[in-house]
């Protein structure tokens, strides 16, 4: 009998330990990830609303990773997807959806099927029906977040889930203090610290062994700053990169590990508090912070023994937050109401301890600025708001309004597991009174409580009034007003009651559907001119003729705009073995990258001070491609080269033609 090299190792892997020796198989779970990658250059990075943030390169490409949980007798599903985008669009969620409705009929659909978001600030704008959309980008995101899911439904096998939880070591600073010091005393006295620092994390075992994890932990992926122009998955797809390769490895099979984020609100992974640390750069310091989490996500995989059991079940709707008449018993004074959508001017700051914003605001403003209402009116053609609003969002100084779709919330049990679905970025403190809510209802059933926040679409902030009254940048982001909390406490709490007694949620908010209604930006150029006296693919500084173990290696060629045929891979880094070329490294190794530039354009390109300037016009002009590797320590020595997959559009053709160029070969030896 031949048994291969993966099937010995899980047979003597922790990883292997069989259902015969285990917890029972009581649920069915496959899990999945595939590609979302869309455009690399010309978009603007989306999480710093900076419009000076225009990516021009790769350093990891943007996954989607699916999971799905369902009752051994197929009669509910729970479907959860985490994106490496910054937030999640209701349009992509509802394609999705219209694309498994037409494969699997009604076993999947708006009523069971969760997308989050991790919140990468590094990710392009453009999937999310605004005011950069791209089609190709939106189409890359469904097809992906599709195929994900597809893939695993097509893993679906009788297995079991292991839960645990365990802190993570300095990944995650509270960013607003101030805000946060405004909570009650006794509130904040039952929490040794000021975030929260579990993570909680799912095993999930099929018969022949650990499959998959996910976890959730709360910290912004702001550790690539505004000044990083690489599309990137920050911390989190450090973590996750890594703790596939190495649990692939030792299975010989396929893993799959989703780090999704939670009540991230308020926790920077800056930890010096100004935008830097803890490394010597933001790729540094988001591999520490990467390395952090999956330290501990890589402690629970070996250590997680509580299984989960009981019932799977799930109750999603969504709430016009604009317009909610909140109870005394959440507000504490009295029936209140929301206030329809009104940024204030906090947000115009942004978070000083992520970068800032634009400077003539700062965190703390609680005074509306006659000379800074009337710059903003003037460079947004828009008009004062009412008294009722201003009085309404007191004591935010509004900077300026806009309406909100209705916002998709929801909750999900699988046993002693609750799972709190909100489509905002909510605080520490506002995600712990948030798990209080639904414990108080769910019971048994919330032993673990995890908020998983990002999903289904984006509604900005949710803060703690008290943080409200303070107006630091979550406060002022927060759109609905002072209630807004306390509301969507109010509604998970209905949505709880629902699930408990077996009821349906009824009179959902109807959140629209904007696809086919936004115009669509065009990615690329008309056509990339040739370079002066080359070819495209041609090498323009090729690699030396070796480099010790630590060393950095850079190779460019000539290349089009990428925009104009986006690839599944573009680079590659190859060692000789024997007579062939081994791919060791693309660009979703944390060490290997692409950066396209062309010799006259200067990024940016655009005024710091003028957020409204126009994205910068596309030239035909050739770029260059520099690929850098940067070899490991423990990288073998040999022969190596590197692959770049680019593209060139001519002028007589509207379509690209494909290429592939390789480097001279170079080896790697001990320092
Ligand atoms: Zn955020």
């Amino acid at each position: 009998m031949y048994l291969s090299l993966g099937a010995l190792l899980a047979m003597f892997s922790v990883a292997g330990c069989s259902s015969e020796s285990g917890p029972a198989d009581n649920y069915l779970i496959g899990s999945g990830t595939a590609d979302i990658t869309g455009p690399i250059v010309d978009l603007q990075l989306s999480g710093f609303a900076r419009s000076t943030q225009i990516a021009n390169g790769i350093q990891t490409r943007l996954t989607a990773r699916a999971f799905i949980v369902g009752e051994p007798d197929e009669s509910r599903r729970l479907v959860f997807v985490v994106t490496e985008l910054l937030g999640s669009s209701h349009e992509v969620r509802l394609s999705v959806v219209d694309n498994l409705r037409a494969k699997y009929g009604d076993l999947y659909s708006l009523d069971n099927v969760i997308v989050s978001a991790t919140h990468t600030h590094s990710g392009p704008g453009g999937y999310s029906h605004g005011s950069s959309f791209s089609e190709e980008f939106f189409d890359t995101v469904v097809s992906g977040v599709t195929e994900a899911i597809d893939r695993a439904h097509q893993n679906l096998k009788p297995g079991h889930i292991l839960i645990g939880e365990q802190e993570v070591e300095g990944a995650g600073a509270q960013r607003s203090l101030p805000a946060y010091m405004q909570n009650p005393e006794e509130e904040r006295a039952r929490y040794q610290h000021d975030t929260d620092r579990n993570m909680t994390l799912l095993k999930l075992v099929q018969e022949d062994g650990a499959v998959s994890v996910l976890n959730w932990f709360a910290v912004h992926p702001t550790s690539l700053t505004y000044n990083n122009k690489f599309v990137s998955g920050d911390h989190k797809a450090f973590a996750a990169l890594e703790m596939e390769r190495r649990l692939a490895q030792s299975s010989g099979t396929p893993f799959v590990a989703a780090f999704a984020n939670a009540n991230c609100g308020d926790v920077t992974s800056n930890l010096n508090l100004d935008n830097t640390g803890p490394g010597t750069d933001d790729l540094d310091s988001a591999r520490i912070i990467g390395e952090r989490q999956l330290d501990a996500a890589m402690a629970l995989f070996d250590s997680v023994s509580e299984p989960l059991s009981g019932p799977i079940d799930v109750r999603l709707t969504a709430v016009d937050m604009a317009d909610v008449e909140v109870s005394d018993a959440f507000t504490g004074e009295g029936p209140q109401r929301t206030c329809p959508a009104a940024q204030g001017y906090a947000f115009g700051a942004g978070s000083t301890e992520d970068g800032g914003g634009n400077p003539l605001f700062m965190e703390g403003m609680v005074d509306q600025d006659e000379g800074i209402d009337s710059l903003v009116q003037a460079a947004l053609g828009t008009s004062p708001p009412s008294e009722a609003l201003l009085a309404c969002h007191s004591p935010k100084p509004i900077l300026f309004t806009g309406s909100r779709d209705p916002a998709p919330i929801g909750v999900a049990t699988i046993g002693q597991l609750a799972l709190v679905f909100l489509p905002g970025e909510i605080t520490t403190m506002a995600g712990r009174r948030m798990r209080d809510t639904v414990r108080a209802v769910l019971g048994d059933r919330s032993k673990h409580a995890v908020i998983a926040a990002y999903s289904n679409d984006y509604t900005g902030y949710i803060t703690t009034p008290e943080e409200y009254d303070t107006q630091q940048y979550e406060g002022g982001h927060t759109i609905f007003g002072r209630r807004t909390l306390p509301a969507y406490q109010q509604e998970i709490d209905r949505v709880s009651r629902a699930l408990v007694s077996d009821t349906a949620v009824t009179d959902g908010a109807d959140q629209g559907d904007l696809r086919g209604m936004v115009s669509s930006g065009v990615l690329g150029n008309d056509f990339d001119a040739p370079p002066a006296g080359a070819s495209f693919g041609d090498i323009v500084d090729a690699p030396q003729a070796s480099y010790a173990q630590g060393d950095t290696v850079s190779v460019s060629f000539w290349t089009g705009h990428p925009g104009n045929a986006l690839r599944k891979t573009y680079i590659e880094i190859q060692r000789r073995d024997g007579d062939e070329w081994r791919t060791i490294a693309t660009e979703n190794d944390w060490f290997a990258r692409a950066r396209w530039t062309q010799a006259s354009r200067v990024f940016p390109p655009l005024d710091p001070f003028n957020p409204f300037a126009p994205p910068p016009p596309t030239s035909t002009e050739a770029f260059t491609v520099l690929v850098i590797w940067e070899i490991r320590p423990s990288t073998e020595i040999g022969t190596y080269r590197v692959l770049f997959h680019g593209s060139e559009r001519s002028e007589a053709s509207a379509e690209a033609r494909l290429f592939t160029a390789e480097s001279p070969s170079f080896d790697v030896t001990r320092p």
